[in-house]
């Protein structure tokens, strides 16, 4: 495959790995589309194409889904023992570990993250899950129950695995999405067919690279790339399918859930956000102001739980909005291969201009910018950290996720806790939400009111393998990570044994 425009700042072996002829992972072999059509991918710091990946159309969906259907009905991974599965797991997370710039490098190179972030955010999380889940493969057991029927009975329950799971995911954290899908679903015995993200599909083809050098047997796992439409459609309706996990906006979750009832597949979901940031006259003022700019800045807004409506006692709303304008003009926005980077590019130019596009909707409504407001350089998809005051609810930029550097300010000035929340929880989506207060009573009154998967106190964007997250409301179905993630990909069986 013809190469382009390498950034200089990779090592010899990842460019070596970017500019390959890509394959797909289906059955244990590695693979071209069956129609041999390939897709562009862009280096978002520069807007070129760096390389090519291959096209997945329903027919590759179906050789993938018939592997997995066989890996789950004949295969070795369902019956091999839970500690043969755990040690496979494992050995992913070393390979992970091993690899960790390396993966860092293409993150940056494909998603635009700062490469100093990847290697201690992105990868690292994406290790621990394997790392974790491989603990799980060996805790995963029924009970036993008493039951009160007539008679003389044993009665207990299996836990078995779902079947084959159809996994599509979006571009914001490449790597680590597919780890929060693909460990789970492994270590409950499932099978898999992921779909990558069109933007960013190089972690994912990495990684099936060291699923497969780990001992992952063919069909177990088996990774696509190319579009929603193309490929994540036929996937999500598949009568061989038996469950399907989606990460990506509420729209497209709501189709998943449309393709979902031809056979009745059983469906989860990780959706959008709006996730209130809660700032209380007694909260620690400079600790409030940096967490709530990376409560929104992060990953250059582009977190479902990215903390875009912030909410500041009247009290001390100048002096923190102030301060948030002034992280965000700070902010250095540079590749995120370059050293000195601290934000980024968005990802693509789609994202480039809804991002802009929210802004300036933003102002002609009404709004006021303190910070940022527009985009930052020539090239490549940058644009600068902004924060938006003089914003209310009705407004698009108020009510619609953005997914992007850009945050809306609003001061409250209610005593009443209910009021607050009322307005905290005024929205579709059910996240994540962050407080900020010294008042303990305040901390888990404003905790237990949010209706959110995730509330923070004192800190935002906190996140670990063993800690359950998903949404209230239309921000999703069910939970990953923790041990809640299991019961995405396992079914219950009640035995019972007349004695
Ligand atoms: P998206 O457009 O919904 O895409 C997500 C995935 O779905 C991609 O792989 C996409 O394919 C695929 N897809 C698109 N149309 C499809 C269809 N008709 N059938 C099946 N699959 C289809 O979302 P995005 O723009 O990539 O990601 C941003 C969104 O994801 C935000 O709303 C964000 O909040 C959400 N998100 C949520 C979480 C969470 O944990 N709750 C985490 C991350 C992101 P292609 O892109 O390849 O075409
Ligand atoms: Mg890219």
């Amino acid at each position: 495959m013809a190469t382009v425009a390498i950034d200089p700042r990779i090592s010899h072996s990842t460019a070596g790995f970017v500019t390959a002829d890509h394959k797909m992972l289906i059955d244990g072999r590695f693979v071209s589309a069956a129609s041999g059509k390939t897709f562009p991918v862009y280096n978002p710091a520069t807007g070129e194409v760096i390389t090519h990946a291959p096209e997945a159309e329903a027919e590759d969906v179906n050789r993938a889904v018939a592997a997995a259907r066989r890996a789950f009905d004949e295969g070795p991974w369902p019956r091999m023992s839970p500690s043969e599965r755990g040690r496979i797991l494992w050995r992913v997370a070393e390979l992970l570990e091993k690899h960790n710039d390396e993966f860092a490098e293409i993150e940056s190179l494909d998603n635009g993250k700062p490469f100093s972030v990847a290697r201690i955010a992105d990868v690292p999380l994406a290790t621990d899950m394997f790392r974790y889940m491989g603990g799980w493969t060996t805790k995963i057991a029924g009970k036993t129950f008493p039951i009160s029927f007539p008679g003389d009975f044993h009665s207990y329950t299996l836990r078995e695995p779902i079947g084959v799971v159809a996994q599509i995911i979006p571009w914001n954290f490449p790597l680590l999405m597919a780890a929060w899908k693909l460990a789970p679903a492994l270590a409950c015995g499932c099978t898999v067919v992921l779909k990558l993200a069109e933007q960013t599909p190089l972690s994912g083809l990495r990684l099936a690279q060291i699923l497969h050098e780990a001992g992952v047997p063919p069909g177990a796992v088996n990774v696509l790339t190319g579009f929603g439409e193309g490929a994540g459609a036929p996937l999500a309706s598949h009568n061989d399918v038996d469950k399907v996990a989606f990460t990506g906006s509420t729209e497209v979750g709501k189709l998943i859930v449309k393709a979902a009832t031809g056979n009745l597949k059983k469906v989860s979901l990780e959706l959008g956000g709006k996730s209130p940031v809660l700032v209380f006259p007694d909260a620690r003022i400079d600790n409030a102001i940096q967490g709530t700019a990376s409560a929104i800045f992060f990953n250059h807004g582009q977190c479902c739980c990215a903390g875009s409506r912030l909410f500041v006692h009247e009290k001390i709303y100048d002096e923190v909005v102030e301060g948030v304008s002034k992280v965000a003009s700070g902010i250095n926005v540079a590749p995120g291969l370059d050293p000195s980077c601290q934000m980024g590019p968005l990802v693509s130019d789609e994202q480039y201009r809804k991002v802009l596009g929210y802004i300036e909707s933003g102002v002609n409504e009404g709004a006021k910018v303190t910070a940022g407001g527009a985009k930052k350089a020539e090239h490549g998809y940058f644009v600068q950290p902004t924060v938006l005051t003089n914003t209310h609810p009705g407004m698009k930029v108020v009510d619609e996720e953005i997914f992007g550097p850009v945050v809306c300010a609003t001061p409250f000035s209610d005593k009443d806790i209910e009021a607050i929340l009322r307005k905290a929880n005024d929205s579709i989506y059910g996240l994540a939400a962050s407080v900020w207060t010294e008042n303990l009573s305040t901390a888990h009154k404003v905790a237990r009111g949010l209706r959110a998967g995730t509330v923070w106190v004192n800190c935002h964007n906190v996140f670990d393998a063993s800690l359950a997250f998903g949404g209230y409301k239309q921000s999703g179905w069910g939970r990953e990570m923790g041990e809640e993630v299991l019961h995405n990909y396992l079914e219950t069986k009640a035995v019972t044994i007349a004695l």
